[in-house]
């Protein structure tokens, strides 16, 4: 009985390990640098990390009082929603009480999720960018989609397509080494198991009703001038070709 409980224990503990293992990962990039601190018993607790241009920086594409409440409300939440379910996974170990662990898978899901794409998100525009991306990002590019007009015509499409609220992804595929462009619905849906995001475009309506209210499309259009493509470059050199 006890040999029972402690291997589903280190099965649990796994698996909550391997998804926030990525986020690790991020931490550890030092230009990427996702703040975290080390929570009670060791855990690793997440922090909001501060954005890196002014919230006004992106307009007229995106406007200031949007990305302070997207940046500062809701990336914020999922920050403090993962946490929370960090802790009550470590709770319901210790209690060795499972009887919440589907929300609780849900919960480290979505919110594990929602801190992963707004990080990437958030890094990865910016002021005094756009344009076509260069470096070994812009070489595979060509090489997986054609170029990058064919490429900006399947994400802009994929973006807009979304269903209800979700994300346009560019995509590492680390099985088949190639990048793929996909669709998420929420921040979990649609996903497949090992891609790397490495630049999205957030379509949830908090991303651009201030501006936009219902026009996803010239959203999305406009997106493309903010990509800051040198940083998308960096991130998929140092977790797409390491290895
Ligand atoms: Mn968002």
């Amino acid at each position: 009985m006890g040999g029972d409980l402690s291997r589903r224990d280190m099965m649990i503990g796994a698996g909550a390990a391997t998804a926030v293992g990525l986020i690790g990962g991020l931490r550890g990039a030092d230009a990427f640098a996702a703040a975290a601190q080390e929570g009670a018993r060791g855990l690793y607790m997440h922090k909001l990390p501060p954005l890196s241009y002014p919230a006004d920086a992106l307009e007229p594409v995106i406007d200031k009082k949007t990305v302070e409440i997207h940046h500062g409300k809701h990336f914020a939440a999922y920050v403090t929603g993962l946490n929370a379910t960090i802790e009550k996974l470590q709770k319901a170990r210790e209690g060795g009480d499972f009887s919440a662990i589907k929300a609780l898978s849900r919960d480290l899901a979505f919110h594990g999720s929602g801190v992963v794409l707004h990080w990437i998100y958030f890094e990865t525009i910016g002021p005094g960018a756009g344009g076509a991306p260069g470096g070994k990002v812009g070489e595979q590019i060509n090489k997986d989609f054609g170029s990058f007009e064919i490429f900006w015509k399947q994400f802009a499409a994929a973006s807009k397509a979304v269903e209800a609220s979700g994300w346009g992804v560019l995509a590492w595929e680390p099985f088949s080494k190639t990048l793929v462009v996909m669709q998420a619905e929420k921040h979990q849906n649609l996903t497949s198991w090992g891609v790397m995001p490495i630049m999205v475009c957030d379509v949830w309506e908090h991303a651009y009703y201030l501006k936009y209210q219902n026009r996803r499309d010239e959203y999305v259009d406009n997106f493309l001038k903010i990509i800051n493509w040198k940083k998308v470059d960096e991130l998929f050199r140092k977790f797409c070709l390491k290895g």
